[in-house]
């Protein structure tokens, strides 16, 4: 079965109102293809603008984070309800910046997926190893751990997508080879049909995301098991529509 490709940008902690509608305005301007998923994650404040920007309704928006808990005393957090009262249709759960800053630990990452999913949004569920798990031969038992945490919990996949982000490659212009990331891909893809069975595992969507940019994202076309990217700084700027075409 194809899996559709799908790109979806981070902007992480940046961005103002200002910004956000530049980013927006250029992406209603383009013939985005049709083949191709697009899903914005803007800092949750920013949701609602984007949202009400986007002409281009095929264009979804995603939250950063969501809390497992619908509403309550919980201060600071947002629920998966509100993100979806927002506008947004998708969360991005499990980045490293805040497995690893925030300390958000595999199982709350699934509780968090499993509230995310009951409560109608995509899940993006990022994993990824660091570099010393990496240079520890480490890659693959990281991945599984991070996967595991969320196949205890959940069944049905169909509405998540992974980003498989190689911590060293976040943020640091050191993209994996396509070969790496083709491989580490091939393998999580193996390790979910063994877990979830063949047919779920080849409809699932593994995104590589790592210092994508307008200019390699193309040498990942030749792919089978990349089916995207997470995209982070590049989504900013003007080169994330170059991303979003680059398999023309
Ligand atoms: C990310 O934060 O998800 C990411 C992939 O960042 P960058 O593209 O900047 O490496």
């Amino acid at each position: 079965m194809a899996r559709k490709f799908f790109v979806g940008g981070n902007f992480k902690m940046n961005g103002s109102r200002a910004s956000i509608k530049k980013i927006v305005e250029d992406l209603n301007n383009v013939d985005l293809p049709s083949d191709v998923e697009v899903v914005i994650a803007p800092p949750a404040l920013y949701i609602h603008c984007a949202k009400e920007l986007l002409k281009n309704l095929e264009i979804k928006v995603a939250a950063q984070n969501a809390f497992p808990k619908p509403s309550g005393a919980y201060t600071g957090e947002i629920s998966a309800p509100q993100i979806k009262d927002a506008g947004a249709d998708w969360v991005i759960l499990g980045h490293s910046e805040r497995r690893t800053i925030i300390k958000e630990s595999d199982e709350f990452v699934a509780e968090k997926t499993v509230h995310a999913l009951e409560n109608g949004l995509g899940v993006i569920l990022c994993i990824g190893e660091l570099l010393e798990e990496r240079d520890t031969g480490m890659t693959l038992v990281v991945c599984n751990r991070q996967l595991d945490a969320v196949i205890d919990k959940v069944k049905d996949w169909s509405n998540i997508v992974i980003a498989y982000e190689p911590v060293w490659a976040i943020g640091t212009g050191l993209a994996a080879t396509p070969e790496d990331a083709q491989s580490t891909h091939a393998e999580i893809r193996q390790y979910l049909a063994e877990k979830l069975g063949e047919d779920q595992a080849s409809k699932i969507r593994i995104l590589y995301g790592g210092s994508v940019n307008g200019k390699n994202a193309k040498s990942f076309n030749a792919c089978p098991d990349i089916d995207g990217y997470l995209v982070g700084g590049a989504s900013l700027k003007p080169e994330f529509i170059d991303i979003i075409k680059s398999r023309e």
